[in-house]
């Protein structure tokens, strides 16, 4: 099984390269492995590979793993929908980052439980770019207001930047719309201080760092 990690690391590495110098040398791009299809013991190889940051969809599964690999220095990112009864538990975990913050109503849940606990948590603004019922997240022509509404009032959240899955289609020009709308309402964040833009994940990495993704979120390209 290593092996096969090593090999399957090295390719998605070896690709996110040559996507990101073919738009910029300077343009760096991070790796989140997502190990929700996977168990610890690959979580763990992956870290003896090389690898730091690691994501998961659900509380429950973040925290056992948070705690069963808590010997390791690893950052771990939440990156599902977090239903409001879980955020008192997200919050005692003190994850890296939230990614999927996507909505008002989630923004202030949290920001009054940090202020009781005197925290903060760093956090990206979920954008339903590719406007799908499925999908949560915030509609793409009200992140810029909701983002900025969130800054101006919920002090204990650390806005960073943007998140958003591409487009569940077959489609790759839908796919690149959906990337490029979002990496559009990053840039008009910049002067608000977003640094992250995350987009890409197993099947569309490579398209997402071209429309200017600088954090792709990765499971089954490297687990399976
Ligand atoms: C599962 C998941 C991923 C990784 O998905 P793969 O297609 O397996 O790479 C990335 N982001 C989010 C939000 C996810 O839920």
């Amino acid at each position: 099984m290593k092996e096969q990690l090593r090999k399957n690391l090295d390719e998605v590495i070896w690709n996110i390269e040559q996507a990101r110098v073919s738009i910029n040398e300077h343009h760096i791009v991070k790796l989140v492995a997502v190990g929700k299809y996977s168990d610890e013991e690959n979580i763990k190889t992956l870290y003896e590979l090389g690898q730091r940051a690691f994501g998961e969809n659900q509380v429950q599964q973040l925290q056992q793993r948070m705690q069963n690999l808590d010997e390791l220095p690893l950052e771990w990112h939440m990156l599902g929908h977090l239903q409001s009864n879980k955020v008192n538990k997200l919050i005692e975990l003190r994850p890296t980052l939230l990614q999927s913050l996507d909505s008002i109503k989630l923004a202030n849940a949290l920001n009054k439980k940090l202020v009781e606990k005197n925290q903060k948590l760093s956090c990206l603004l979920q954008i339903n770019s590719a406007n799908e019922e499925s999908k949560s997240g915030v509609k793409a022509d009200e992140a810029v207001d909701i983002y900025q509404q969130i800054k101006e009032t919920c002090p204990q959240l650390k806005l960073k930047g943007v998140m958003c899955i591409g487009a569940y289609v077959e489609d790759e020009k839908e796919i690149q719309k959906s990337f490029e709308l979002t990496h559009k309402i990053f840039d008009s964040l910049k002067y608000d201080g977003a640094t992250i833009c995350s987009m890409g994940m197993s099947n569309d990495y490579e398209l997402a760092i071209k429309c200017g993704s600088n954090l792709v979120r990765i499971g089954s390209k490297i687990f399976n």
